[in-house]
């Protein structure tokens, strides 16, 4: 595999042993008052754009969401795609991609969700369904003609004021230039829908553009369920305006912080928000209150 140029700033993830959740945190310092923030990722910065008390949940006051089986599925997934690029050429089948996630589930099945399948069946039924979804990998690409560049790169760049971190799935040197890709294994959109999920992708592109000073020339989504891949072309003006997007929030969520103001921002979001039970949103009133409020 040709490896990457990128300077040691670069660290890589040890396979198996750190989760997306991790690679999403914002950070801010745990001594001085008031605690600002240290570092940002595309997660949290589109969750804080999304609603800022989600925001809040995730990253200021660090409540663990229960893990649920689409994140077992997306880590373990992302696992064995990472792998299969360590096997040979002609060995990257999906045989050995399956596998692959099932080797995969095993190491991370302990250390990341020990309690999420309460018996075997509904276990077995998650991995029949996730299979199927990785199956239609190689329908999108052809992993035996692909060298990746480098793979799963946990990236820290400080850009102006700002540090920012991300973690890549893969990034391609191909005739044109850098292709980064990344992986989903949720359902993918329609194409017209598609374009704000591109906005993690172009922060990584900014990333590698700060630490190597080569600008990627395509950002690619790869949907496992669907199957499609969808792909935009990128370059230094996209990337000049992302890091002045950055900017302005890293600013906004500074002040937020500093007054500890996060508004609620309901949604259809909502209906899949861990934190519903106890966003001040959704909160009920107490029984004083509400019988007073009844006709
Ligand atoms: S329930 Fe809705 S409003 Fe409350 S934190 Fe979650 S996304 Fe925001």
């Amino acid at each position: 595999m040709t490896r990457l140029w990128f300077v040691s700033h670069l660290r890589r993830r040890v396979p198996g042993m750190q989760t997306s959740t991790q690679e999403t945190q914002a950070t801010v310092t745990g001594l001085a008052a008031p605690r600002l923030l240290e570092t940002l990722s595309p997660s949290r910065a589109s969750d804080f754009k999304a609603c800022p008390q989600l925001f809040k949940f995730r990253a200021i006051d660090r409540i663990e969401e229960p893990p649920n089986e689409y994140q077992a599925r997306g880590t373990t997934a992302h696992l064995a795609l990472q792998r299969l690029f360590d096997l040979p050429p002609s060995d990257r089948t999906p045989e050995h991609l399956f596998d692959l996630f099932r080797s995969s589930w095993i190491d991370v099945r302990d250390l990341e969700y020990p309690d999420l399948f309460t018996d075997v069946a509904d276990e077995r039924r998650w991995g029949i369904e996730s299979l199927e979804i990785l199956a239609n990998y190689f329908g999108v690409e052809d992993p035996s003609a692909i060298e990746p560049a480098d793979r799963e790169l946990d990236m820290r760049e400080v850009l102006g004021e700002m540090t920012i971190r991300g973690i890549l799935d893969r990034i391609d040197r191909t005739g044109d230039g850098l292709v980064i890709t990344d992986y989903k294994t949720g359902k993918a959109p329609p194409e017209r829908y598609a374009i704000p999920a591109f906005f993690a992708l172009k922060v990584y592109a900014l990333l590698i553009r700060q630490s190597t000073g080569e600008t990627p020339v395509r950002l690619r989504l790869l949907y496992l369920n669907g199957p499609v891949v969808y792909e935009i072309p990128v370059n230094d003006a996209q990337l000049d305006a992302m890091e002045r997007q950055l900017t302005a929030l890293w600013a906004v969520i500074e002040s937020a912080i500093r007054t500890d103001r996060f508004p609620t921002r309901p949604s259809k979001l909502c209906d899949w928000c861990a934190y519903k039970s106890i966003c001040p949103a959704w909160a009920q009133p107490d029984q004083e209150v509400a019988a007073f409020l009844m006709p």
